[in-house]
């Protein structure tokens, strides 16, 4: 997977390519589909959310521009499986997931693959995570209808963003945006397609009258579990 499907294709970063050739991603996905765990797709894992394809994890990290040295947040953590990743690439990560259950498992996962240095926390990481910031990078794997305030302000200088951007909750595009001193420059990365991110900085409201269950990742134009996939190079 890791030749054909990353170092193939324009992952080039040797520090990802190994982090990505260590990790067991059959740790992280459900027992029934651990025969597709090195397929380059995304798989169910519960909750209606699923594990990101192995190349758009690879893509976040490489344009994250992670070193040996940096205190990294992911937010949604999921299958916990982009975590591991980060955690070989860096000094310290910290991953938030909403879903209580999703979280636990995750954890379960890390500690199963001996990933000591990441840390699972369950709230709202459209904010961030205020007590353990700044951070050199966060990368963000759901799509918010536009960057968060909260998570730019929890970079240190220098610290980079990459987060799927979909105002409408259709076309979404990949960015990183880099703070320096006061100011901040965005990049454009590709194209992708994520679930959206539910919270006060992402697709926050509920409308009155309408009910959301615990599970149901309805964006503004319905469900979506499809995260993590890049358009065809
Ligand atoms: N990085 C994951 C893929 C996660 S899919 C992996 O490697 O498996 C996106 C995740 O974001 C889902 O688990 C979803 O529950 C979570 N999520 C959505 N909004 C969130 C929020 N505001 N805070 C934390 N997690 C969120």
């Amino acid at each position: 997977m890791v030749a054909h499907d990353l170092a193939a294709r324009d992952i080039h970063d040797e520090r990802v390519l190994a982090a990505m050739e260590s990790v067991p991603r059959e740790h992280f996905v459900p027992e029934d589909l651990v025969d597709a765990a090195y397929e380059d797709r995304p798989l169910p894992i519960g909750a209606g959310q699923t594990i990101s394809q192995p190349y758009i994890v690879a893509l976040m990290a490489q344009e994250a521009r992670i070193g040996a040295a940096d205190r990294v947040l992911e937010v949604g953590t999921g299958s916990g499986y982009g975590a591991a990743v980060l955690g070989r690439l860096a000094a310290e990560v910290w991953t938030v997931e909403r879903h209580e259950d999703l979280a636990r498992r995750a954890r379960e996962a890390l500690e199963a693959t001996g990933a000591g240095n990441v840390h699972v926390d369950v709230g709202d990481g459209s904010l961030g995570a205020p007590d353990s910031a700044p951070f050199d990078a966060i990368v963000v794997t759901a799509a918010a209808p536009a960057v968060p305030d909260a998570l730019v302000a929890q970079l240190a200088d220098g610290g980079r963003l990459v987060i799927p951007i979909g105002p409408d909750g259709h076309a979404q595009e990949l960015v990183r945006v880099t703070v320096r001193g006061e100011h901040s420059e965005r990049a454009h990365l590709c194209d992708v397609r994520f679930v959206p991110l539910i919270g006060a900085e992402g697709f926050g409201r509920i409308h009155p009258g309408q009910q959301r269950r615990d599970g149901d990742e309805s964006g503004p134009d319905g469900p979506r579990t499809d995260p993590g996939t890049p358009p065809e190079p």
